[in-house]
């Protein structure tokens, strides 16, 4: 049993988070413990983790938790991960997390053992399924794919979705289950470099925008995310009816809140 980060470094950390108020406000601190962690697919380790708190916790599909992985000197490193599933009553909360390469959010993942624990706070996020739409495109890469499927399986019947995901390689397909009506596109890159922005944006420029009032999804990589709201502004899709989200930033390591670098 192994802590994510030894009792007397986070005695010495200066933490911006230390008070759950202003973006956290509504959010709560998990003490988490490792229940399982099992390699889903090539790129893909699922995480199952435990909490008292999360009696009575709720989310909206799309949020995420943020774990506080590692230290640096006295500043807290902490990544985020949406959450793919929450068992109630069985107090599970499951992660699906990309193996990229290389950072403390995978190092962490990588060693986690049943009974380790690690230190979360959430819900946080604030993108969700819009009510108002009558159609949602969801696109993204492989760090999104546990927010899209979330989503997409939250939506009621009658919905209609479309989900545009570039991953790896075809291996790390998922199976899920929707209500909604579901019209999927894989872009497998085989062998190609993450956060280029080449096949989600073609496949941006060309998607099926249904009559009606839609709602746009953008969420991976921060350049990709960019050029992915631009195409679709171009297609005269509005400001308020896209979501886009910076999850991560090619070729630099995310903040230690999470996110890309403001300046990334
Ligand atoms: C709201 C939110 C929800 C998220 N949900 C998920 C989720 O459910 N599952 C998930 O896997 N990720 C998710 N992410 C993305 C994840 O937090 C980032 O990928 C994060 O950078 C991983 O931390 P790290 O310490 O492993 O790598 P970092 O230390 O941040 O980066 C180290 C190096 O790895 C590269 N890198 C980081 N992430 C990726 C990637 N995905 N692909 C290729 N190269 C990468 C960086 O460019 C950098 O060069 C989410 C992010 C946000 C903001």
């Amino acid at each position: 049993m192994t802590d994510a980060l030894p009792q007397a470094v986070m005695a010495q950390l200066e933490d911006p988070f230390a008070q759950l108020n202003g973006n956290l406000a509504g959010t709560r601190r998990l003490q988490f413990e490792v229940v399982s962690s099992t390699l889903l697919s090539p790129h893909f380790q699922r995480i199952v983790l435990t909490a008292a708190e999360l009696d009575g916790f709720s989310y909206a599909p799309g949020q995420d938790v943020m774990l506080l992985v590692a230290a640096d000197g006295n500043r807290p490193v902490r990544r985020r991960y949406t959450i793919r599933y929450l068992d109630y009553s069985g107090r599970l909360l499951t992660l699906d997390v990309v193996l990229h390469g290389d950072g403390p959010g995978e190092r962490w993942i990588r060693s986690a053992r049943p009974g380790d624990r690690i230190e979360g706070i959430g819900p946080r996020g604030k993108i969700t399924t819009s009510p108002e739409a009558d159609w949602h495109l969801f696109i993204g890469d492989e760090a999104a794919m546990p927010a899209i499927l979330a989503m997409t399986e939250s939506l009621p019947v009658g919905s209609d979705a479309t989900i545009v995901l570039e991953i790896p390689d075809a291996a790390d397909e998922q199976e899920f289950s929707a209500a909604a009506t579901v019209r999927l596109s894989w872009l497998h890159r085989m062998g190609g470099q993450a956060g280029e922005a080449a096949r989600l944006a073609a496949e941006t420029a060309e998607v099926e925008l249904p009559p009606g009032r839609g709602h746009a999804y953008l969420l991976g990589e921060a350049r990709v995310v960019l050029r992915l709201r631009e195409i679709l502004e171009t297609r005269g899709l509005p400001q308020d009816q896209m979501s886009p989200k910076a999850y991560w930033g090619r070729g630099r390591a995310n903040a230690g809140h999470g996110e890309p670098a403001r300046d990334a």
